[in-house]
């Protein structure tokens, strides 16, 4: 451990620096999409700002 700061993978999107988007299928959503899933986009990671790390 050289480093003075200490970085670690963020826990909230594994190093990935997005939260990716999850789509989920319901009953209520046939016929209002094409498929019947609703998806929320990839953002970014609010935890490390899309950096993927985390200092600390
Ligand atoms: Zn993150």
């Amino acid at each position: 451990m050289a480093d003075d700061k200490k970085t670690n993978v963020c826990p909230t999107c594994n190093g990935k620096g997005v939260i990716e988007g999850v789509c989920e299928t319901s009953s209520e959503w046939q016929g209002k999409t094409d498929d019947g899933q609703v998806c929320t986009p990839d953002q970014k990671c609010p935890t490390c700002n899309g950096t993927g790390k985390v200092t600390g």
